[in-house]
C-alpha cells in the first residue's frame, strides 16, 4: 500500500478516537451537573418541609393561647354568674359560656389537624433526608469517577495528538488539505471501496476507477462524495496484485 495511504488511513482513526475522546471528556461535567441539579432540589424540598413544620408549629401554639384566652374568659363568666341580679342576666352569661366552649372545640380540632399535618411533614422530611443522603454520596462518588476518566483520557489524548503529528509529517499537504476539507464537512474523509461502490456514499465507481483503487498505490477521490478511496482485499488468501500485502483493516463505517 503507498505510504501516504496508509498514513491517511491510520490518521483517520486517531483523529476519530481523538473525538470520541473529546466528546467524553465534555460530557462528564454534564453527568455531574445533572445529578448537582437534583440535589439542589432535594435540599429545597428538605428546607420546605423543615420550614412547613415550623410553620405548623407555631400555629399550633397561636391557637392553643386563644383556647386560653376562652378559658380566662369562661371562667370570668362564670365568677360573674354568681353575682348576677336577673334570670336574664345569668341567661346571656351562660349563652356567652357555651359560644366560648364551641370556640375552643373547633380550636382543638385545627390543632389536632396541624398534628396529623406535622406527622405528615415529618414523614416527608426524612424521606427526603435520607434522598439527600444517598444523592450526596452518589456526586461525590461520579466526581471521582469524573476526575479519574478525565485523567485518563486526557492522557490517551495527549498521545493520539502526538501520533496524529507524526502522521500528519508522512502526508502530503495537497492531500492533507484535502482530508481536512472533507473530514471537516462530512465528519471523515476516508472510505472504503467494495463491490465497485464507495462504502461511504453508495455511488458506483467507473471500472477503471475501481481498479486503480484496488492497487491502493495512489490517492484517488470519491467523484461524488470526495473521500479519499482505499481497498481492503479479501481475507482469503490470492495471488496478490500489489506488491505489498496489508494486513490493516480499516472500518469505513
Ligand atoms: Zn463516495
Amino acid at each position: 500500500m503507498l505510504a501516504e495511504l496508509e498514513n491517511l488511513i491510520q490518521l483517520q482513526q486517531a483523529d476519530r478516537e481523538i473525538q470520541r475522546l473529546e466528546e467524553e471528556i465534555a460530557a462528564l461535567p454534564r453527568r455531574v451537573a445533572a445529578i448537582e441539579e437534583k440535589l439542589a432540589g432535594t435540599k429545597a424540598a428538605v428546607e420546605k418541609a423543615r420550614a412547613t413544620i415550623k410553620a405548623d408549629e407555631a400555629n399550633r401554639r397561636k391557637l392553643e393561647s386563644q383556647i386560653q384566652d376562652h378559658q380566662q374568659k369562661i371562667s370570668k363568666y362564670r365568677d360573674q354568674s354568681l353575682e348576677v341580679k336577673t334570670n336574664e342576666q345569668y341567661r346571656a352569661l351562660m349563652h356567652e359560656i357555651s359560644f366560648a366552649e364551641q370556640d375552643i372545640r373547633k380550636l382543638e380540632d385545627k390543632i389536632l389537624e396541624g398534628m396529623l399535618e406535622v406527622e405528615l411533614n415529618e414523614k416527608t422530611l426524612k424521606s427526603a433526608e435520607a434522598e439527600l443522603k444517598e444523592e450526596t454520596a452518589e456526586i461525590e462518588k461520579e466526581k471521582e469517577e469524573a476526575r479519574r476518566v478525565t485523567t485518563r483520557d486526557q492522557q490517551e489524548l495527549a498521545t493520539l495528538q502526538s501520533r496524529r503529528d507524526a502522521l500528519r509529517s508522512g502526508i502530503g499537504a495537497d492531500t492533507l488539505r484535502h482530508y481536512d476539507r472533507v473530514a471537516k464537512l462530512r465528519r471523515y474523509a476516508l472510505a472504503e471501496a467494495r463491490d465497485h461502490k464507495c462504502v461511504a456514499c453508495q455511488v458506483m465507481l467507473r471500472p477503471q476507477m475501481y481498479n486503480d483503487v484496488r492497487t491502493n498505490q495512489q490517492i484517488l477521490i470519491c467523484d461524488s462524495c470526495q473521500r479519499i478511496l482505499y481497498y481492503i482485499p479479501p481475507a482469503e488468501p490470492e495471488p496478490a496484485a500489489t506488491a505489498t500485502a496489508p494486513t490493516q483493516t480499516a472500518q469505513a463505517s
